[in-house]
């Protein structure tokens, strides 16, 4: 069989692209190592709950081709994540905002939470934040930093928040409101029925094969009576493993999940997202999916989750974008370039700490070049 692309991953960057690929007539055939589509955003349903079996996703934009694009494919609830941080035995909201510095200060108004944050900001120093814990505490002060974020940032990255670099925090709003949605964005929701769901709409018409990995593909495939033929293949895989760790292999975090099924109690926590942000609890957070869709059902499904160490056969979820790996990324780039008819995109194969809302956008832009 020719096939026009060979589409090395069915996340939502190899689905959008395939999409687009096949509207312009061209023929794809998409192959995946695991079991099911849709990657990291894969929802199955258990006791009639859709568990984000990779970890809580929660569709935001302030795009507005994008938020347009995914509703062609599914149809998006009213969720706006309010997540909420347990340290010891406090609970706060999140993200920043008048509700946390209310709880933690007993104060109410907002120039009272610009001073108390004034005041502990002017030991943090004027000059450009170097690191983690020097963003934070410009942005929230020493009090928000010590209980809401070190203990958190440390677990999930697994080095201390000296050695991170300061755009992670720069993600999460500080906000002098009682607002506790944890995004600023314009659109905000999850796909009812699921991720996988609408990655399924995304791939119609494609050719999918699961269980194989892109070295096995190729292998079967050169020793295959009638070989497949394609004119290039778009990777969404991890770009060091691509060219076999020859330069290194780059950091990534990964995490580890625990679910639990709690038969018969229908409300565990009262939210979708509870942050444990304590250095002694050895998770980061709870999920607990029913939240998500606002679901009624007599059970509920919760998932722990640890961050853990990465090496060469884990799943990688987080790229370690600091310095070092970004230089060695640019030599794997390097490598990328001569690559003749390979496409890489994603947030493994470019190692960027990617929102789903914006692998589409890279996803769309680069079809967009691609297939004008
Ligand atoms: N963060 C934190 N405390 C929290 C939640 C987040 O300090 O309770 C910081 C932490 O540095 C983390 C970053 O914000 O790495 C982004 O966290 P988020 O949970 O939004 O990232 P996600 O894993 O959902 O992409």
């Amino acid at each position: 069989m020719h096939y026009d692309y060979l589409i090395v991953g069915a996340g939502l960057y190899g689905a959008v692209f395939a999409h687009e690929a096949m509207a312009k007539g061209k023929r794809v055939l998409v192959i995946d190592r695991r079991s099911h589509i849709a990657g990291n955003v894969h929802t199955q349903l258990q006791n009639d709950i859709w568990v984000h079996k990779y970890g809580a996703h929660i569709f935001h934009t302030s795009d507005e081709r994008v938020w347009a694009y995914v509703n062609r494919f599914a149809t998006f609830n009213r969720f706006v994540n309010s997540p909420v941080a347990i340290w010891n035995d406090e609970l706060y909201n999140l993200p920043f905002n008048m509700n946390t510095f209310s709880k933690m200060w007993g104060i109410r108004t907002p120039q009272e939470a610009r001073e108390i944050i004034e005041r502990q900001r002017s030991e943090a120093g004027t000059g450009e934040p170097r690191n983690l814990e020097e963003q934070a505490i410009r942005l929230v002060g020493r009090d928000i930093y010590e209980k809401l974020i070190k203990g958190y940032t440390q677990k999930q990255w697994g080095r201390p928040c000296t050695e991170l670099p300061a755009f992670i925090i720069r993600r999460l709003p500080v906000r002098f409101t009682y607002d506790n949605n944890y995004f600023n964005d314009t659109h905000q929701g999850i796909p009812v029925g699921g991720y996988t769901a609408m990655v399924e709409r995304l791939l119609q018409g494609a050719e999918v094969r699961l269980n194989l990995t892109y070295r096995d593909y190729l292998e079967a495939n050169a020793s295959a009576a009638e070989p497949d033929t394609f004119d290039k293949v778009l990777y969404t895989g991890a770009i060091d493993e691509y060219f076999g760790y020859r330069l290194g292999a780059l950091e990534y975090r990964s995490l580890r999940f625990e679910e639990e099924t709690l038969e018969g109690c229908d409300n565990f926590q009262g939210n979708a997202a509870v942050n444990y942000t304590s250095a002694d609890v050895p998770y980061t957070r709870i999920i607990e999916h029913k939240h998500f869709e606002f679901g009624t059902q007599p059970d509920t499904v919760i998932t722990r989750e640890y961050p853990a160490a990465w090496k060469p056969g884990d799943e990688p979820y987080y790229p370690v974008n600091n310095e070092k790996n970004d230089a060695l990324y640019q030599q794997y780039r390097a490598l990328a370039e001569a690559e003749k008819n390979v496409i890489f995109g994603g947030r493994l194969g470019e190692y960027r700490y990617y929102d789903m809302d914006k692998v589409i956008l890279a996803a769309l832009n680069r079809a967009d070049e691609e297939l004008s």
